[in-house]
């Protein structure tokens, strides 16, 4: 879906926002790198989560159909949804998406 920012500053960023409720308080907490080869079955999978890395072969989740990917797990003090930032390489371009899914689990 369409990313929207909150307040850009030279130096120091944009502000990304829910794209569930527009709030603009979200937190990383995975990310998950995807290396491979055009088109291969398996590559390398590193995902960072609860202080610890742990990394397979497995290119399942990967937003890059046919190569190298990258996705930030949020979530938001607004609402309880659970996005995703994914960057992926896309022949010569580099695409940006944001998906989410509303959770029910509230912990
Ligand atoms: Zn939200």
């Amino acid at each position: 879906m369409q990313l929207s920012f909150g307040d850009y500053n030279e130096g120091y960023g944009a502000e990304l926002l829910c794209p569930n409720c527009g709030f603009n308080y979200l937190h990383h907490d995975k990310v998950e790198v995807f290396e491979c080869g055009e088109d291969a079955n398996h590559g390398m999978h590193v995902t960072i989560a609860d202080g610890k890395s742990v990394m397979d072969t497995s290119l399942i989740g990967n937003p890059s159909r046919r190569r190298h990917g990258l996705n930030i797990h949020l979530w938001c003090e607004g609402c309880s949804a659970k996005s995703v930032l994914s960057i992926s390489q896309h022949k010569g371009v580099t695409l940006v998406d944001l998906n989410y899914s509303e959770t029910t689990d509230e912990t």
